[in-house]
């Protein structure tokens, strides 16, 4: 699939979504963007300015995950879905309701919604590598210790990790949708933790941007944990999800990470221009401090146990072959970021 054509993107005004559209618009495609608040001038301007700088063109509408039925209007006359809308966030007071059921009635929301749109033939959906694993310590138990298509999270819940038990019940509900019917062909794309600058930084509440502020701001100074990281430069991703938009040979799950590394790997990659200007971390902090301290942070004594001093290796082979994926090093990546947090006024 070649020709220019009308697509859907759930989500538009998100971190991710953002460089999908930009890649769609500048392909020449006619994006629908169903989003939460159309009122959001400051989310939708930098998507319309996109649009009027590339071949493409973009037409905004009003739906939500849990209104069913309203991503109707804007799938009229689409021949690809992209389900990228879900919360990506540590900051919540009540998982189900917040994390758990915008993810997994959305799923079911938007699927039914491409069941109920006769020119929709592919859809593709954001999930993320937190469907295959949930702590580190999961890996452990992985074939060959390395995660792949192959491996399902089946240790996170309500409560321990409620994020990754939300993606995973999501993109569950996704693949049972599928094979329910025949019409539409089902893309997964599973990115690791994603990174690199956002289109409209003022704006952006992914949790992607409340990790790297804390190199920045102070918060990690004393030292950082032990801990594995896969990472994705957010260009990137949005290149493989155009491929799994119109690649005819896109199929399953895709794990989308090119970089396995670690909180310090983050901090060496951005030392080189940032050390001498921001309190980078240049220490580990011991597991038993973290464990600690990690409840006044967030992070319960159970995370700890299962994550800090644990590696974490991805295998993007198959998204490789299929979707074309390269990775630009971490360097660039987290050096572009963070340059633009500061900018922003973000750091
Ligand atoms: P983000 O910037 O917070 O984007 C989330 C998007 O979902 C926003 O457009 C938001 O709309 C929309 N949304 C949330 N609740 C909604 C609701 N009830 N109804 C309609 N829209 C709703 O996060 P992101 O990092 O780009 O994440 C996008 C996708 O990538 C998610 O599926 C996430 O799980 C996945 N992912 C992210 C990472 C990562 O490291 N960032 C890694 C793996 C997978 P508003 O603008 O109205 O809030």
């Amino acid at each position: 699939m070649t020709d220019t054509t009308t697509v859907m993107v759930t989500g538009a005004t998100g971190y991710v979504a953002g460089w999908v559209v930009k890649g769609l618009l500048e392909a020449g495609h006619t994006v629908h963007a169903p989003v939460r608040d159309p009122g959001r001038q400051d989310k939708l301007a930098p998507l319309q300015a996109l649009a009027d700088a590339a071949p493409g063109s973009i037409r905004f509408f009003q739906a939500d995950l849990l209104d069913e039925g309203s991503y109707d209007e804007a799938a009229q006359g689409c021949t690809v879905i992209y389900h990228t809308a879900s919360p990506f966030s540590l900051d919540y007071k009540d998982a189900q309701s917040e994390l758990v059921d915008p993810a997994l009635k959305g799923t079911r929301n938007v699927l039914g919604t491409a069941n109920r749109t006769d020119t929709v033939t592919r859809v593709v959906v954001t999930s993320s590598c937190a469907a295959i694993y949930g702590d580190n310590a999961d890996m452990q138990d992985m074939p060959g210790q390395i995660m792949t298509e192959a491996v399902w999270n089946t240790l996170s819940s309500l409560e321990h990790n409620p994020y990754q038990y939300s993606k995973t019940v999501a993109e569950r509900a996704a693949w049972e949708l599928a094979e329910a019917q025949d019409r539409w062909s089902l893309v997964v794309v599973n990115p690791s933790l994603v990174l690199g600058p956002a289109i409209h930084p003022q704006q952006v509440t992914s949790e992607s941007f409340d990790l790297i502020k804390q190199f920045g701001d102070g918060t990690l100074k004393m030292g950082v944990p032990h801990l594995g990281l896969c990472c994705i430069d957010v260009r990137d991703l949005a290149q493989a999800h155009l491929a799994a938009g119109f690649a005819e040979q896109a199929n399953g799950r895709n794990i989308i990470s090119t970089t396995d590394t670690t909180m310090m790997g983050i901090a060496d990659a951005l030392r080189p221009k940032y050390g001498d200007s921001h309190p980078l971390p240049k220490s580990h902090a011991p597991k038993w401090l973290v464990w600690l301290v990690g409840p006044l942070q967030g992070l319960s004594r159970k995370f700890v146990s299962r994550n800090v001093g644990y590696e974490l290796r991805a295998d993007s082979s198959k998204a490789q072959r299929e979707l074309g994926l390269q990775g630009r090093p971490l360097q660039e990546t987290v050096e572009d970021m963070f340059g633009q947090m500061l900018e922003a006024g973000r750091i």
